[in-house]
């Protein structure tokens, strides 16, 4: 490699890093000052879980092969995504009364174009957001075009192949706007609910029947203060 090469190489590795910095920052100033304002009142009362409120979702499958040896049997990864996003929603309107709306015209939609393979292995963590898999999921959100252009601010889930270290699923928590998941965390119960609620500020639980619960399986409860958080994320509307 060329000198002139690799300081290419090393000023594009400084500006993804650049760019992560910024949108965590970005994140962050909208989610205290979201919580002051338009979700203080859920921040407060969440716990009535009234009025109904909105969570807007948008799936992207950047891998729908089936694992090898799964036999015929194996049902299309759409299919796995719709009955996750479905127990999703059956938990978000028990638990939260917030209804889990399509963020465009349909909850999922199919990646063709090629996918880094940093992305298709995710390995969880903070240190990825920096790297190209970070800038890979910025540049796919929906409802973000560098700023957001949707005042919903949807939640997109990315379904990878695999996630390294027998994770179920991650989240960047409130400072990112998207979830990763596998199709092993599509099959469990509650894993994309337990993302989707990281992602909307809720820490984990001890207690195993709760739905932050750390390790699988979790179960489908939450206590009041898991609904004031929830209920006044960015990420959850009144319209
Ligand atoms: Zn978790």
């Amino acid at each position: 490699m060329s000198l002139w090469s690799k300081i290419k190489k090393a000023a594009k590795k400084v500006w993804r890093a650049v760019k992560a910095v910024v949108r965590v920052i970005v994140r962050a100033v909208i989610t205290i000052v979201n919580r002051l304002t338009l979700g203080l009142p859920d921040l407060l009362f969440g716990f009535i879980a009234w009025p109904p409120k909105r969570l807007r979702l948008h799936v992207f499958i950047l891998w729908t092969e089936a694992p090898p040896g799964g036999g015929d049997e194996v049902p299309p990864i759409t299919q796995i995504v719709q009955d996750a996003i479905d127990r999703t929603k059956r938990i978000y309107k028990e638990r939260f009364n917030v209804n889990v709306r399509p963020y465009s015209k349909s909850f999922i939609e199919v990646i063709t174009d090629p996918v880094p393979p940093e992305v298709l292995d995710f390995e969880c963590g903070i240190g990825p957001e920096f790297g190209v898999a970070g800038e890979f999921f910025a540049n796919h959100l929906a409802g973000w075009n560098a700023i957001p252009i949707s005042l919903t601010f949807p939640v997109t889930v990315f379904v990878v192949r695999d996630l390294q270290d027998g994770s179920l699923g991650c989240s960047m928590s409130v400072i990112g706007d998207y979830v990763v998941i596998d199709r092993e965390g599509l099959n469990d119960n509650v894993a994309l609910a337990h993302e989707i609620g990281h992602t909307c500020g809720l820490w984990h639980s001890g207690t195993p029947s709760n739905l932050m619960f750390r390790s699988s399986p979790a179960g489908e409860n939450v206590k009041w203060f898991q609904k004031n958080i929830l209920r006044s994320s960015r990420h959850v509307q009144y319209w």
